[in-house]
This record gives structure tokens, sequence and C-alpha cells, in this order.
């Protein structure tokens, strides 16, 4: 049986409409705990620390087994995409990068992200050319695109948001494949060829290995350290994350992304031990010494609509 997304935030019985969140329950709450919006009852799951890579899982919240979710509540895979696909129209005379079509299936149009990343790039450039000629247009233009990226990354952000939240179980996460389906290009993704989580560094990392990954990923790390600063021309700051450890064949390969960006405020909105959902370019360092088990991905992250906290 599906098990529904985790959430971070309840209603307890007897106490109206009061909001709780995690911060404010324990495992001893769990009798009277219920979805803030449906009243499904739903428990509470302590956090605990994975032996293998000793990162924390937070807790978080889900549904007691047998309980489902109101057929309205927003917890419900379904509405909590139709939400994302309402909210994806926000900027206008943009296309919407999450589109429902006839047969109630949601079109994740990944090609729009990127072709909205390029063309800020673009403008960019043109933008800082023009040191001291005020142009008016370029400038226009480049507030508009950074305006529709940013909201295009925040529909990213929240749908790859929903797959983390539903985590391993094959029920929900079919139930995702056939509610949205990512297009890139003039083709359809797997959602796996998307999103990755800490179990699947790995194979993020073989493929970029073979060749460039052309389009933005997700993915899901808990940051481990404070940012580092470099003199470097591009991207000075990067956080280390916690790591994959991979191993085949007797051989063993600690995988470790780092978020990378070149914005102080950036560098600084990250918590250390804190989960996150991330969507952005990426790419690997070359590999200088083969014996070293150490690989990094990298992951660009510019602006605050590319990543998300993530619950549990
Ligand atoms: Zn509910």
């Amino acid at each position: 049986m599906a098990k529904g997304m985790k959430m971070g935030s309840c209603r307890k019985l007897n106490c109206g409409n009061e909001i709780f969140t995690l911060k404010q329950l324990s495992k001893e709450d769990n009798d009277k705990l219920i979805c803030r919006f449906c009243s499904a009852r739903v428990m509470y799951v302590s956090s605990y620390q994975k032996q293998s890579s000793k990162k924390k899982v937070s807790a978080y919240l889900r549904l007691w087994s047998n309980e489902e979710h109101h057929e309205n509540c927003k917890n419900t895979l379904k509405n909590a995409v139709n939400h994302l696909v309402a909210q994806s129209q926000a900027v206008e005379n943009t296309q919407p990068i999450l589109k429902k079509q006839q047969d109630n299936t949601t079109i994740f149009r990944l090609n729009l992200l990127q072709e909205a990343q390029i063309s800020l790039k673009t403008s960019s450039k043109l933008v800082h050319n023009q040191k001291n000629t005020e142009n008016v247009s370029a400038r226009n233009k480049y507030v508009k695109t950074d305006k529709v990226l940013s909201s295009y990354f925040y529909s990213a952000v929240g749908i790859a948001k929903i797959r983390g939240l539903i985590e391993q179980d094959r029920d929900d996460i079919r139930k995702l494949e056939n509610t949205v389906k990512i297009q890139y290009k003039d083709k359809l993704i797997p959602w796996n060829d998307f999103y990755y989580d800490d179990e699947r560094y790995h194979v993020l990392y073989k493929r970029l290995e073979k060749s460039k990954v052309e389009h933005p990923v997700a993915l899901k790390v808990t940051v481990k350290k404070q940012p580092d600063y470099k003199n470097a021309s591009t991207y000075p700051w990067s956080i280390q994350c916690f790591s994959e450890q991979y191993e085949k064949e007797a051989k063993k390969t600690i995988i470790i992304p780092r978020i990378k960006t070149d914005i102080l405020e950036i560098s600084q909105a990250f918590a250390i031990q804190q989960t996150y959902i991330l969507v952005g370019e990426i790419w690997l360092n070359k590999v200088k010494d083969k014996n070293n088990i150490f690989r990094n991905i990298n992951i660009v992250i510019q602006g605050k609509a590319q990543f998300t906290i993530y619950v549990g």
C-alpha cells in the first residue's frame, strides 16, 4: 500500500486549527496527531543517524498504515502536483514549465528551464559588456529572464521535492511517474535521469563520466561542512555535503556532492546537517589521481529558487 508523502507539520486532536511543526512534537504525541488539512491520522517518526554515512535523518510525519488522506487534501500527491501546476502559471507571457494535459497527466518541460538559463547567461553578458552605456532594453530583458528562471526553478524544485517526499515507496513512485512526465527536447526522460538521492549519486557519477549531462538535475543532499572559500574566478564558494560510499568488485568509491556558487548570500543560506532538494547544472572535476577513492559531483546554485529544505 502506498505510504503517501512525508509531512513537516500537522494538527492535534482537541487543539482546533493550531498547526504544530516537527520541533514542537515527539513520539509521545502519536495517538493524537492528524493531517493539517484533512484529519487523517499521522505519526511522528523520530530522527536517527545512518550507520553507514553518519548522516542524520531528521524527524518527519507520515500516515499511519491503512490511513488515507481525503481526496481533496493538499497532502495527496495529485493535489500537491496540481498546486504547483497552478503556481507555475504565475509569470505573465511565458510558457508554464508544468502543463496539464487533457488526459490529466502533467508535462514537466525541463527544456524550458534549460533554455531560460542559457538566455539569462546571454543577456547577462550583454548587460555587463555595456558598462557605461545605458542599455535599457538589454537590462529589462535580463530582469525579466531572471524572474522567469526563478519561477521555473521554483516549480522544478517543488516537483523534485514531491519525488523526495515519497522516498522509496514503489507504488507512490509509479503514481508520480504516471502523473508527471518529464520532457526534455523532443523526448520524455525517466524520472531516474532527473532525480538523485544519496543512494544513487554513483548512478549520476557514472552518467557524467560517460558524457556531459545537458539538462539540470535534482539532487537530495545533506550539508556536512561550512562553506569553503577559494580565490577562483568561477564559483569561489564550495559547500561539502554528505557522501555516498559505493562498492563494486571490491573497489570502493566515495562520491561527494558539492554546492558551488559565487554569491556570498547563497553560500550562507545552507545549514549543517540540514537536508535540501537542489536543482541545477552539474559537472565533474577532472580526476587527477585514479587511485584516489574520492570523487566530487558539483552542482551550481545561484538563486534561492534553486533549493528547498527537505523534511526527514
Ligand atoms: Zn490529509
